[in-house]
């Protein structure tokens, strides 16, 4: 088997795979790079999910590149809008050329003698057999987002197995579904269960959203007016760039608000949602949050389409506890019996790392819970590897972005220094605190414990705040005490375990 090699090896090619790769066009175009894709197409999140309603919880002017003007004037966009986007901007750089589709990458496996990772995938024939196929690699940058892909999270519901009608996940949803006219449940009252209930609404008979606990539900309108009137007025990226800052701004204020005022914010939440649904409706029992508002995501509804099919009475709030499941529905923990045809389980994700891929280190398995995250991109001990982990409190591209264009500053003073590994070392810093912190919905609580730690201080902490990164992994020097630049040295490629320190100047 002759090994192919790549200076970069993009893993994933969704959103941020795609970003990385038009990073790696501009800044390093002298690198070679290819993306290892598990799927047939390009999207990941906003491919892989078809369940009805699917579209972004967050506008579009910041959830979209920031080389590429998001002109459509939905700011909160439908998934195959954003699909559409995506693989346009693959298609129009030519990345969609260094993408090899079906492979899914298991292993990857550095060596430090060789200052190159070997990748180790299997890529599915049309026939459906799986191929063994490595490639050798530099760098290795991690776009494979955040979950598992195979499957979403279900929780082990008492005798799922009794329900005689159809359960459905959100992450798996059958094409042949046929809901019309039909008594739906969707358990759970994250985004997905917000975005499935009035589009579901539409034509089944009735849509029941069946919630352990209420979340904050805010509507926003679905076109952002002031960048649209901008729009009629100026080039279209400019308009774009406004919008942004606008959104970026406001989104800020709006986070560090609720931050510091967490009281006010939930009340004024509250407040907006009984207005949406009148005062007859029972706001404390189905939408009065027990958390602070941010302390989990906040859901956003476009233009209070969910309040809108609860006054029509086309769907409805239960919050209770799920007892069992039952012939013709769920019985509650209150005694009550829910009856449905269908049930959709909007259970969440199961949260996944590097898309599961186990690392190694010369040979040393690497646990990723015991790693450090440097700028919350890098690994304590684990040498040229990046991944991309956008925010939790605002749009994921802002922060894909930011760490795209530092990868491709890091890999050019690389170059530089003719330095042909870099590895962050962590010293005396320690873990105080998970990857993500002040914000626990039930996937990130799952299995945060299985990922990166966060560090006392920078550049060990992971932020959540898009002008300290932009002033972290944009403005300020990328060299840095805390990163080791070292290349294999003749020794070293006899023994095939030392890494020399390189000497800089
Ligand atoms: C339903 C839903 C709605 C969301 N809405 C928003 C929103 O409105 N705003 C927002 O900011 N964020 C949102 N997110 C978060 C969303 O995931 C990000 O916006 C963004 O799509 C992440 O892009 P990504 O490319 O980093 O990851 P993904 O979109 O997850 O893409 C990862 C890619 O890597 C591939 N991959 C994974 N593992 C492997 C492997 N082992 N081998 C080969 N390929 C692999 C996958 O197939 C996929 O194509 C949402 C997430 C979900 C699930």
């Amino acid at each position: 088997m002759g090994l192919e090699h790549f200076d970069v090896l993009i893993l994933g090619a969704g959103l941020s795979g795609i970003d990385a790769a038009h990073h790696l066009q501009k800044h390093c175009p002298q690198k070679s790079y290819v993306i290892l894709e598990q799927r047939q197409r390009i999207g990941g999140t906003w491919d892989l999910f078809r369940y009805p309603g699917i579209r972004s919880d967050s506008d579009m002017l910041t959830m979209g590149y920031s080389f590429r003007p998001w002109t459509n004037p939905k700011a909160i966009a439908p998934g195959e809008d954003i699909r559409n986007y995506v693989t346009a901007t693959a298609r129009d750089e030519g990345i969609d050329r260094h993408i090899r589709f079906s492979h899914r990458v298991l292993r990857a496996s550095w060596s430090s003698r060789d200052a190159a990772w070997t990748v180790s995938a299997l890529r599915q024939e049309p026939g459906g057999r799986e191929e063994p196929v490595i490639i050798t690699c530099n760098f290795l940058l991690s776009c494979a987002g955040y979950y598992r892909y195979s499957a979403g999270y279900l929780p082990d519901f008492p005798e799922i197995g009794r329900f005689t009608g159809r359960v459905v996940h959100p992450q798996a949803w059958p094409e042949d579904l046929d809901y019309a006219g039909k008594r739906v449940i969707v358990i759970g009252s994250g985004a997905t269960a917000v975005t499935l209930l009035p589009a579901m609404a539409k034509t089944a008979g009735h849509v029941t959203m069946l919630q352990r606990s209420p979340t904050y539900i805010v509507s926003m309108p679905e076109q952002d007016k002031i960048t649209n009137f901008l729009r009629r007025f100026m080039p279209a990226a400019w308009a774009y760039k406004l919008g942004r800052w606008k959104n970026v701004a406001y989104m800020m204020y709006v986070y560090q608000f609720a931050q510091c005022f967490p009281n006010f914010v939930k009340t004024g939440l509250i407040k907006k949602t009984s207005k949406q649904l009148g005062s007859e409706y029972d706001v404390a029992t189905h939408f009065t949050p027990r958390y602070n508002p941010w302390n989990q995501r906040l859901c956003l509804v476009p233009d209070g389409d969910l309040f809108q099919a609860i006054k029509a009475g086309r769907a409805s709030v239960v919050t209770d506890q799920i007892e069992r499941f039952t012939e013709k529905g769920i019985r509650l923990q209150s005694g009550e019996e829910l009856q449905a045809d269908i049930i959709v389980t909007a259970t969440g994700l199961v949260l996944q790392a590097v898309g599961g891929a186990e690392l190694e280190v010369d040979g040393r398995h690497v646990d990723l819970g015991k790693t450090l995250a440097y700028k919350g991109v890098l690994l304590s001990g684990v040498p040229n590897l990046a991944s991309v982990f956008g925010y939790i409190n605002a749009s994921w591209t802002l922060k894909a972005d930011l760490i795209c264009a530092y990868v491709c500053r890091l890999l050019n003073l690389m170059d530089r220094k003719g330095a042909r590994q870099v590895t962050p070392r962590n010293g005396r810093e320690e873990a105080v605190a998970p990857f993500v912190q002040k914000f626990m919905p039930g996937y990130i609580e799952r299995s945060v414990a299985n990922w990166p730690k966060q560090g006392a201080k920078a550049p060990w902490r992971v932020y959540q705040n898009y002008l300290r990164d932009v002033w972290s992994l944009k403005w300020s020097p990328v060299d840095n005490p805390a990163l080791e630049f070292s290349s294999p040295t003749e020794d070293s490629a006899k023994t095939g375990f030392e890494t020399a320190r390189q000497q800089t100047a």
